[in-house]
């Protein structure tokens, strides 16, 4: 598996009738890395930059890159966070980081680390106008080469357009010496994408929502090799590793040329964000994004098994929001209701735009064109199995209570259409949500 070198840094038109930009320039995995970075910046007029990293990522190589640039004629300021757990992609992160830009006068940010340092760096460089170069850490989820940054405000995941890297190096030795529970991070995020193109697809199929195969096939192959090679990764195999991190690389591609995280992103996701706000609550500790997002493909296998068994589609019913949920928001979400209602208003519209009907109501004809993804559902949640990731319930801080709130309101935090949206359209949900934990209350009792 490789990087589509030949897309980097050029636009392109595609066989789905739009033009494709990758603005990332460079990507070099190699291990004499550190000896074509500082002639990169330095080519770039990027001559004074700031290090971003955390205490951990400081240690395992900052402090080398840093060292490097010192002789090699880069003024290198450094802004290292001090705690690695609990530091969040929040608005105090960013204003920290951006105080720090002009205060050291910096051109450009180096950002040495993997998903909040990454995401930090992103949007605090993006804030301020000047680009951003990216050393990963480890292959531990596919943001590196995206657009968005996924930040969290008021304890509110959110995804904002920012900008992908300018350049983007990496040292493969640094990637399979890396933690296991982060190589199991980049294999959760990357397994998610069984359902995160599921989702996209039925809603292609439902809606005419806008599809770019190019895209498509660049998640899809990567996907299945991950797949196909879970049992290698668990033994640390340095070609697996390595492949594993040029698929989360060309995840981000895929989500750079579609402009948003569609094809990398779906329901899964909005679990995750979901336990990620609960942790922000203090009701569970947090948990790494791609453990948590590879738990939730599990639940969401359940789910588009649930969508196998419907014998037919009915017209939808609209997303409808009742003074008492709205209510009810406000109290939960806090500070963050007031995005969150948003996301109600834009399901309002969406479902008024498309006349509030689907293209087809064929379930056979809709399961036809899922069959690919389907087929694949078995694999993967044996390939998660062989990942160590957890399968059962009391796991990750989470009770079947907050599993079954998960699963009947995670559809509340993004406007983007996903299985959740369906079956809560065909007065589903709350069935296919009770048969899928019922067996497990029967089992705790
Ligand atoms: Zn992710
Ligand atoms: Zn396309």
């Amino acid at each position: 598996m490789d990087i589509p070198y030949a897309l980097l840094g050029s636009k392109q038109s595609c066989t789905c009738g739009r033009d494709h930009q990758v603005p990332i320039e460079k990507i070099a995995i190699d291990e004499r890395m550190l000896d074509h970075l500082s002639p990169y910046l330095l080519g770039e007029s990027l001559e004074r930059v700031l290090l971003v990293a955390d205490a951990n990522t400081y240690q395992v190589f900052g402090d080398q890159v840093y060292q490097h640039l010192l002789g090699a004629g880069v003024t290198c300021g450094v802004h290292v966070f001090s705690s690695h757990h609990d530091l969040l992609p929040d608005e105090q992160a960013i204003a920290a980081v951006r105080q720090n830009i002009v205060q050291s006068g910096a051109k450009g940010v180096l950002a040495v680390g993997s998903g909040v340092i990454n995401d930090v760096a992103r949007y605090a460089s993006y804030q301020e106008g000047i680009p951003y170069v990216v050393i990963p850490t480890a292959p531990s989820m596919d943001g590196y080469a995206s657009s968005v940054a996924a930040l969290q405000f008021n304890g509110v995941k959110t995804t904002l357009p920012a900008h992908t890297p300018k350049a983007i190096f990496v040292q493969p030795k640094i990637l399979s010496d890396a933690p296991f529970e982060l190589i199991q991070s980049g294999f959760g995020d990357l397994i998610g994408k069984t359902i995160s193109l599921l989702d996209w697809k039925l809603s292609h199929v439902l809606f005419g929502e806008y599809f770019c195969p190019k895209s498509y096939e660049m998640v899809l192959a990567p996907l299945q090799y991950c797949i196909e090679h879970a049992a290698k990764l668990r033994e640390r195999d340095q070609t697996s590793t390595k492949n594993l991190f040029v698929g989360l690389i060309n995840s981000g591609i895929a989500m750079a040329m579609m402009g948003n995280s569609r094809p990398c992103s779906g329901s899964e996701h909005h679990c995750s964000h979901y336990w990620d706000l609960l942790a922000y609550q203090g009701v569970r500790p947090h948990a790494s994004h791609g453990l948590q997002v590879g738990y939730a493909v599990q639940w969401m296998i359940r789910f588009y098994r649930a969508l196998t068994q419907l014998a037919s589609i009915k017209t939808p019913l609209a997303p409808a929001l009742t003074p008492e949920r709205e209510a009810q928001i406000r109290q939960f979400y806090g500070d963050g209701a007031g995005e969150i209602l948003t996301v109600f208003r834009d399901k309002e519209s969406w479902h008024r735009e498309h006349d509030g009907d689907f293209q087809t109501r064929d379930i056979s004809l809709v399961l036809k064109e899922l069959e690919p993804e389907l087929s694949m559902l078995p694999s993967a949640a044996r390939a998660l199995r062989e990942m160590d990731i957890p399968e059962t319930v009391d796991v990750l801080g989470l009770t079947v209570d907050t599993l079954r709130e998960t699963f009947l309101h995670a559809n509340e935090l993004r406007s983007r259409y996903t299985i959740f949206d369906f079956l809560a359209s065909q007065g589903e949900l709350h069935r296919a949500t009770q048969n899928i934990l019922e067996p497990l209350e029967v089992v705790k009792k």
